[in-house]
Order: structure tokens, then C-alpha cells, then sequence
């Protein structure tokens, strides 16, 4: 099969290479020249674990292509995947859909002969109605299908999720379109992934409902981290405790700073704002969102608090940056919100993060990024762990607590063990444990 990619960021880059590595030819098409140019130089733009090789076995096959002019891509393609980004748009967090639509009027225009026009970007209820439309518009004389299949992949362990994941949602009625898609995820069969197939409205909201059960999720272990807190259970062990029961499941239950990412914020929003429109409210996620945005905000009270409560003239040395490990990604991640409080505040925060921080050099400001973990916490009068990397979980303790001016340490993921922190001399502060 043949297949264009519009947009080649996080998922348009993992899911071309991914499909070209199942034997489709994929051309990735983009609009931002400096990204494709990289990318025919054989540089990744974004950092994913094994995503360089993968690209790089597929390049060399002749299954991958890189390009900023969609026409023949387009022209040639069996299937045409739409995955430019949906942010949130300013002002009412609506999920902002001009790229998508622009998208759309571009495929329109090159489209030729029977092509499946597949929505990869997570959009609202109704927006396949909506290219639909645009498509027959432009070009009433047009064979296509508008077809709906969300991504789930996450950032870090996207190659996996792609190619092993746990369902593929496809949303269509034609019978055309659902050939192509199956000849698409064919490869699948193998590991007996099950493809489910939908309604295009109801595989829309599928995206949306998956990232706020899980946003929901990871919000309600936080609050009864809280609760832990402050009655001195522990939050690890109340995980554990309910995530056995296969009805509840161990994942998504980390206590932490608050969710943060490309996805959970944007599309938790989106989803209130397209329940609110329709007249169907969604109480739940409306608190989710509050709740969370809360959370990462009293992160750096948290951290004062750990501190003696002033924080004019300290330093905080602080660990990841990310919102997650194994990703450069920094769009609303926890650190965003934590850095400009602690530094309101009077700090000045000397940071590290293994991949994010020429990321976090355009967002953050008044920053000193340092080479390693332990030149960020030396001279600091405090080390905080914000993201969960690899490399944070076995630091050198004797050698932390010689850099650090004073021993204190908040680990907002509950890498360390409180018991074995305080018998080290360390004053610990975690989440939903004491
Ligand atoms: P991104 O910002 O990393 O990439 C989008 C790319 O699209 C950019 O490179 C941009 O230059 C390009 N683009 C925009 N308009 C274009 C056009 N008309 N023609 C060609 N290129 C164009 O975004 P992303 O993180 O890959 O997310 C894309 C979509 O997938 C979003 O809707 C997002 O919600 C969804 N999604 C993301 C993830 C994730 O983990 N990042 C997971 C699942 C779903």
C-alpha cells in the first residue's frame, strides 16, 4: 500500500516509520523545511527510543520518504493520514482544528482516483463530518472516504505501542475504506491485535474518552496521595493494593506532580468544551482538569515547605524537566509550572534533564542548566526530583549529600524509599508517604 503522512512531528513521524516497516511505502510529508531537511540528513528531530533506526532501515529499503510538497505523495497514496497537531486553542481550549482543516483542503486539491482520507490527529466528534464536507466542496468529482483512527502510541515507548498495541480503532462506514484500513494494519494479525471497527463519531470520541479515563485515573491516585499524607498511609502500597484488583489494574496509578504531556491537558479540555457545547457535561473530567492544573501549581509550595518555607537567596537543584522519561517533550509538563513559582518565590533553580533541555531553554527562563545530575544539585540547598529518568534512580547518595548544602531532598515520583532516606540523614519529602 501506499501512504502519505501529513505532518511529520511525534506521531506522523513514528506511524510512517512504523508503517513502512510493516512493507508499505510511506512518504512523510511537512510543511516545517528545516524538519525534513534534517530528516533526509538521517537526523531524528524529536528524541524516541530506537525511532533513529527505524527510520534509518526504511529510508535505506526505499519504504520511507521525506518531503515538504504533498503532491505526489498524495496523488499516489491509497490511504492519506492527516497527523498535524491539535493544540488547544487560546482563549476557550477548544481543540484548535485549523491545521487539520488545512490539511484537508490540500488533500482535496492532489487527491486522485479512490483515496481513504484517515484522521490520525486526536479531533472533536464531528470533525470527519466536517472534512467530509470540505473535501466535497473542493472537489465535488471525488472518490475518497473520510476515515477516523486515533493514535494511542505514548512518547518513550511509541515504536512498541505502534506496533504492538493493545487495540487499533478504526472509525467507518465504507466497506472500501475498511479493506484499505485492514490491509494497513494487516502486519497485526499476527500478534491477534483486534481491530475495532466503528462509527466515525464514536471512534472520534473513543481518543478523547481513553485520555480522560486515564487523566482521571492518574488525578484520583493523586488525591488520595493527599489524603495519605495527611493520615499517614501510603500511597505506593494503596496503588498496589487496589491496582491488583484486575477491575482497577496497576497502570496509571503513580502518584506524582500532576499529569502534564501533549495530550492529557489539551485533550481533557477539548473533551469538557465538546460536552459543554452539546449539552452533556462532564462533571468529572471538569474537576480532573481543575484538580490537576491545582496540583502543579501547590508543587512548589510543597517544595518551599520542604525548604524552611523561604526560599529568598536558595537554590533548588532540580532532576528532569520532561513531563515524562524518554521523551524531550515539554509541552505542559509539571516543571513549567514548578520552575517560574520556585523562582517567583526567590530561588534560583539550577536544572538537568538527560534529553529536554534544549526543549526547556525556549520555554523556561533565568535557568542554569548544568551537564549532569550531580553538578545540578551542588552548592543547592535542595535536590527535587521532578521527572522519573532512569538515570535518577540509583544516584550516589553519600555523594549527593556532600554536594547538597543542606540534605534536603523532595522526590515528587517516590524514587527513593522514605525509611532508607531518613536513615541516610536525608530530610525527605515525597508524595503520600511519611
Ligand atoms: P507535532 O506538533 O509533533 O507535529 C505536527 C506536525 O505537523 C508539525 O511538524 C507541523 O509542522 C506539521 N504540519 C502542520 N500542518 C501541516 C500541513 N498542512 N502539512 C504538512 N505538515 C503540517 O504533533 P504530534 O505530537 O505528532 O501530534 C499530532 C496529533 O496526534 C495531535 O492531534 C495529537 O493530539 C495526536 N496524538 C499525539 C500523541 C503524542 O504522544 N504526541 C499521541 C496520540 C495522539
Amino acid at each position: 500500500m501506499r501512504v502519505a503522512m501529513i505532518g511529520t512531528g511525534y506521531v506522523g513521524l513514528v506511524s510512517g516509520a512504523c508503517f513502512a516497516d510493516f512493507g508499505h511505502v510511506v512518504t512523510c510529508v511537512d510543511k516545517d523545511a528545516s524538519k525534513i531537511e534534517r530528516l533526509k540528513q538521517g537526523e531524528i528531530p524529536i528524541f524516541e527510543p530506537g525511532l533513529d533506526q527505524l527510520v534509518a532501515t526504511n529510508v535505506r529499503e526505499e519504504r520511507l520518504f521525506f518531503t515538504t510538497e504533498a503532491a505526489d505523495a498524495i496523488k499516489d497514496a491509497d490511504a492519506v493520514f492527516i497527523a498535524v497537531g491539535t493544540p488547544s486553542r487560546r482563549g476557550d481550549g477548544h481543540a484548535d482544528l485549523s491545521y487539520v482543516y488545512a490539511a484537508a483542503e490540500e488533500i482535496a486539491d492532489l487527491m486522485d482516483g479512490f483515496t481513504v482520507v484517515v484522521t490520525k490527529s486526536t479531533v472533536p466528534v464531528g470533525t470527519g463530518d466536517e472534512i467530509e464536507e470540505i473535501i466535497k466542496k473542493r472537489r465535488p468529482d471525488a472518490q475518497f472516504a473520510v476515515v477516523s483512527n486515533p493514535e494511542f502510541l505514548r512518547e518513550g515507548a511509541a515504536i512498541n505501542d505502534f506496533k504492538r498495541p493493545d487495540r487499533v480503532v478504526v472509525g467507518t462506514d465504507d466497506e472500501r475504506a475498511r479493506h484499505v484500513m485492514s490491509e494497513l494494519y494487516r502486519p497485526l494479525n499476527l500478534n491477534e491485535t483486534p481491530l475495532v471497527f466503528t462509527g466515525r463519531r464514536t471512534s472520534e470520541l473513543i481518543k478523547y474518552a481513553a485520555n480522560a479515563f486515564l487523566a482521571l485515573k492518574i488525578t484520583f491516585i493523586n488525591e488520595i496521595a493527599d489524603i495519605c499524607e495527611k493520615v499517614g498511609a501510603d500511597v505506593n502500597q494503596v496503588a498496589r493494593g487496589i491496582g491488583l484488583d484486575n477491575r482497577i489494574g496497576s497502570k496509571f496509578l503513580h502518584a506524582g506532580p500532576g499529569y502534564g504531556g501533549s495530550c492529557f491537558p489539551k485533550d481533557t479540555l477539548a473533551l469538557v468544551r465538546t460536552a459543554a457545547d452539546y449539552g452533556a457535561p462532564i462533571r468529572l473530567v471538569e474537576t480532573t482538569v481543575e484538580v490537576n492544573n491545582a496540583r502543579k501549581k501547590a508543587m512548589a509550595e510543597k517544595i518551599a515547605a520542604a525548604m524552611g518555607g523561604d526560599l529568598q537567596g536558595k537554590t533548588v537543584g532540580l532532576l528532569g524537566l520532561t513531563f515524562k522519561p524518554n521523551t524531550d517533550d515539554m509541552r505542559d509538563s509539571p516543571s513549567l509550572d514548578i520552575v517560574p513559582a520556585l523562582q517567583a518565590k526567590g530561588a534560583t533553580v539550577q536544572a538537568f534533564d538527560p534529553e529536554g533541555m534544549h526543549e526547556a531553554e525556549k520555554m523556561l527562563s533565568g535557568v542554569v542548566f548544568k551537564d549532569g545530575p550531580y553538578e545540578a544539585i551542588t552548592g543547592a540547598d535542595a535536590m527535587v526530583i521532578v521527572t522519573e529518568w532512569d538515570q535518577f534512580r540509583a544516584l550516589d547518595l553519600d555523594r549527593v549529600r556532600l554536594l547538597l548544602r543542606s540534605p534536603t531532598l523532595v522526590d515528587l515520583r517516590n524514587v527513593y524509599r522514605p525509611d532508607d532516606m531518613r536513615a541516610r540523614g536525608f530530610n525527605y519529602t515525597s508524595i503520600g508517604r511519611v
